[in-house]
């Protein structure tokens, strides 16, 4: 079977066309007899995440104890409504929390803007041993940067490559990447953004100015299809996901984040002591202890 990562994969050097992509698809997902696939994709997403906690494990204790430099980073980027919070929750909420780093970026703060549009995305890197998620990234400064017009043409046109240089250090320096675009349709984002709006709970999530941006989708998805054609290279593809259904959209992520971690060939580090001899050790200071029963017991 093909694996979840080569059916997803913008081929370096294609154009993508998203338009060609149903975001309501489930592509990959194998054809259960009987079976709900909704409820089938939850449950494998359970066995998923423990694959990727145990992963993720064995890429943190080589860190520790062997300094290795390896990481991975799975930097998100949708349309409003897209799913990155969701995704985060279901897909690192797997993972061990204190081998995950999650930064979000917004608008670029004052501080940030008087530096190159890198500067706050290297700060950001995991460290060594880590799972880092970019809920949006340093591909704003190629979306909305572009259609909103923050910057002229020549500036972002520059960044295409700015970046590919960049995902290229990272890549040979021990940061595995797997950049994911939730691909959601415009009907879909409708009935989110209305979803937030009739629960006052959601209330925190909505921002009027998503209703606004709506009225650029056309030049979001250009702005899309140029990112994900121009920068999805062999270190650093691009994957598209389609993302209307929530379950696949989980499962899909879940499982190209695995299949790459299983790439990394991550083992648990051998420690460097004598376990018989240990161990033997370990029981003398038990039969110490049994000795003095007067100290033992304060
Ligand atoms: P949210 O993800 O809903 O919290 O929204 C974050 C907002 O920050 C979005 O409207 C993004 O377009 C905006 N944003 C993120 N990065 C940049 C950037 N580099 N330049 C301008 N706006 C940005
Ligand atoms: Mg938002």
């Amino acid at each position: 079977m093909a694996s979840v990562r080569d059916i997803l994969r913008v081929e370096p050097g294609t154009r993508a066309d998203l338009a060609s992509i149903d975001p309501s698809g489930t592509p990959g997902l194998p054809k259960q007899v009987g079976r709900e696939p909704k409820t089938w994709s939850r449950e494998r997403l359970v066995a998923i995440g423990e694959d990727l906690a145990s992963l993720q494990e064995r890429l943190y204790a080589a860190a520790k104890v062997d300094h290795a430099q390896a990481r991975v980073l799975l930097v998100l980027q949708a349309m409003d409504c897209g799913g990155k919070d969701g995704t985060t929750k279901k897909v690192a909420g797997t993972m061990n929390p204190q081998g995950l780093q999650i930064i979000s970026f917004g608008p670029p703060t004052a501080e940030e803007r008087e530096h190159d549009f890198l500067w706050r995305i290297r700060r950001a890197l995991p460290p060594a041993g880590c799972v880092g998620v970019f809920n949006r990234s340093h591909y704003e400064d190629v979306l909305v940067a572009r259609v909103r017009s923050l910057v002229d043409e020549a500036t972002w046109q520059a960044r295409y490559e700015t970046i590919n240089a960049f995902e290229r250090e990272l890549a040979k320096t021990g940061t595995t990447l797997v950049k994911v675009m939730l691909h959601i349709s415009f009907e879909e984002q409708s009935q989110r953004l209305a979803d937030r709006l009739a629960d006052p709970t959601k209330h925190w999530k909505y921002n009027p100015a998503d209703v606004d941006e709506r009225a650029y989708w056309p030049a979001y998805q250009l702005a899309y299809e140029d990112a994900l054609s121009r920068c999805s290279t062999v270190d650093a593809p691009w994957y598209v996901v389609p993302a209307d259904r929530k379950w696949y959209r989980d499962w899909a992520v879940a499982s190209l984040l695995r299949e790459t971690m299983a790439d990394l060939g991550l083992s648990y580090p051998k420690g460097d002591f004598d376990v018989a001899a240990e161990r033997r050790r370990l029981e003398h200071t038990v039969a110490l202890m049994a000795r003095r029963p007067a100290q033992a017991g304060r």
